[in-house]
């Protein structure tokens, strides 16, 4: 099979060819799978974990069917924990080939053109943050994947390339405290402010973070513009260093007093629309909106008012997944096109327990397919094969095929594959939880409070077991909205398993536990703090067992 030369760049010149290359790619999907699974197993034959299963058999001059048959029989699914142990050698310096023939250099923990452009190239405002990287025994790097992404060449040549800069310099990325970069993207964002095209990060849960503490600090950011100083809080003497050569011999006290009237007058009506506002050239806002980012969607339509909200594609540290290939469409309606090079994918079918109640899992399994055999409106668990030594690895996404381009699937994210919430036979997803705290913030904001952010716990300490909801609210409502947001919540649940539980009383009624006003920053700074996780790569866990998160929850609800 041809298939075009791939496009050098994405400056424009170029567009056409990237068109007719995915073209052709995705009418040939089943066949560019094949090609994609022989290019990985020849690359790396004869590494210890392929041959674990392949033994000394001669791969290379079969034919590419008969290798995906064999490779399906023989290799058996796997999850994290079955790759760990080959990690944790090659973290400790052992350089035989383990998973790769090639040597790996790096290791990622997993948990981001325009017309008419000024010559000189614009700016995004992106907020993006590293979290440290570290060297492992033997000296190789370990940090999250945005982190090296940040750190790399490649960040570098994107920018050149499509001569759109990012405002902040390395050394604001990079700092390490998440609370002082942010105020950094934001003064630079403000000094840029005419040049910026689009607002930006990893996942839109950083976006809505960045401009609520956008609300708090608006005052001291216009000194900084005015003066061209830089606030006693920022204290990193690298980052202070990198900001001040940008904004000291330009104070600008003429945009200073600008966003100052924009805020008094935007401030009263909660900052609808603030972004615009202040960045009059921005196109779009650009971040992953789908999944688990979905309850920040209704803030940062507040924030972006009438500003296109661009829903990012779908990936994962392990390996990039697909495109959004409308980006025109509202985040609610997003697919993600598998792009048929990335990796060799295949595709658990999944079904929803309905009957059984008394099944401990939340879907029953299928025997994995090959893209070419996915099916429309089917649920599935994506599984990878990557040229970076992962055989038939269990991402734990769940996806539905809502369509397809061609021959390659068009992905609906459902949600992450593990029952977050079940006291004995009930089972709720994300998802699940998703739906019913949508409903209770809906009653919530008739009475003028927002949700901020939540959580949740399964209690089966107390008896009868019961699921306890967590909420951090902005706003002022009495006891009597709480309790009918929560039996609202309770009565939405429509788990079988939970309906029948609730009934018989062998699961006690939904718990809502309102938390102080920054406690969700706190959990945060726990994980930044404490684990390690980039602000980046930051998903608040939406059901946690965690002792501490508990002990904070506790400690801070009313
Ligand atoms: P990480 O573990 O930090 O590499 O994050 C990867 C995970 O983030 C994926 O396995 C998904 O669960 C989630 N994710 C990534 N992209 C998207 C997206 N566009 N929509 C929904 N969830 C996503």
């Amino acid at each position: 099979m041809e298939v075009p030369a791939q496009a050098s760049n994405g400056n424009g010149g170029h567009e056409y060819d990237i068109i007719s290359w995915f073209d052709t790619l995705s009418k040939n999907a089943a066949a560019v799978q094949r090609e994609t699974l022989c290019r990985i197993l020849h690359l790396n034959y004869g590494v210890e974990y392929l041959k674990k299963w392949f033994g000394d058999m001669e791969i290379q001059d079969m034919d590419s069917c008969a290798l995906e048959s064999l490779y399906a029989s023989l290799v058996p699914l796997a999850s994290h924990a079955d790759f760990e142990p080959f990690i944790q050698r090659i973290a400790d310096g052992d350089t035989a080939p383990i998973l790769t023939q090639q040597p790996i250099t790096t290791l990622s923990l997993s948990s981001g053109t325009t017309e008419g452009r000024q010559k000189l190239g614009g700016r995004i405002l992106e907020f993006i943050y590293s979290s440290k990287q570290f060297k492992t025994k033997c000296g190789l790097t370990a940090g999250t994947a945005t982190t090296h992404y940040y750190a790399s060449e490649e960040f570098k040549i994107k920018q050149l390339k499509t001569k759109c800069f990012t405002c902040s310099p390395h050394d604001v990325i990079s700092s390490g405290d998440y609370k002082q970069s942010t105020y950094c993207h934001l003064l630079l964002g403000l000094f840029f402010s005419d040049q910026v095209e689009f607002i930006a990060s990893t996942f839109a849960f950083s976006i809505v973070q960045a401009f609520s503490s956008f609300e708090d600090q608006w005052g001291e950011l216009c000194s900084d513009i005015r003066d061209g100083s830089l606030s006693s809080t920022i204290t990193l003497p690298r980052m202070r260093k990198a900001v001040l050569d940008i904004v000291s011999s330009n104070p600008n006290p003429h945009l200073a007093s600008q966003i100052e009237a924009i805020c008094r007058e935007y401030r009263a009506s909660n900052w609808y629309g603030i972004i615009p506002k202040l960045w009059p050239n921005a196109k779009y806002v650009y971040s992953i909106m789908t999944g688990s980012m979905q309850p920040y969607l209704k803030k940062l339509r507040h924030y972006a008012a009438s500003l296109p909200l661009v829903s990012a594609d779908y990936g994962s540290t392990e390996g990039w997944i697909g495109a959004n290939l409308d980006p025109g469409l509202h985040p609610e309606d997003v697919t993600f096109t598998v792009m048929p090079t990335f990796a060799y994918f295949e595709f658990i079918p999944l079904y929803r327990q309905k009957q059984d109640l008394t099944s401990a899992v939340d879907f029953t399994e299928d025997v994995p397919v090959p893209l070419s055999q996915v099916k429309l409106g089917q649920e599935y668990e994506i599984v990878l094969t990557t040229v970076s030594g992962l055989y038939r690895y269990r991402l734990g996404d769940v996806v539905e095929v809502a369509g397809f381009h061609n021959g390659t699937p068009k992905l609906n994210f459902i949600c992450r594959k593990n029952v977050i919430l079940s006291v004995n036979i009930d089972k709720n997803t994300e998802k699940d939880l998703q739906m019913v705290v949508e409903r209770g913030s809906q009653l919530l904001c008739k009475h003028g409070a927002e949700l901020v952010d939540f959580t949740s716990h399964v209690d089966v300490a107390h008896q009868p077991g019961h699921y306890m909801i967590y909420w951090e609210i902005k706003g002022e409502v009495d006891e009597r909205v709480l309790s009918e947001c929560c039996r609202l919540m309770d009565a939405s649940i429509v788990d079988h398993g939970y309906v029948v539980s609730r009934r018989t009383n062998s699961i006690g009624p939904l718990e809502l536990c309102v938390v102080e006003t920054g406690t969700f920053n706190k959990i945060l700074d726990y994980f930044i703090g404490n684990i390690g996780a980039a602000l980046s790569q930051y998903k608040t866990p939406r059901c946690t067992d965690n002792p501490m998160l508990l002990r904070i929850l506790n400690l801070c609800t009313f």
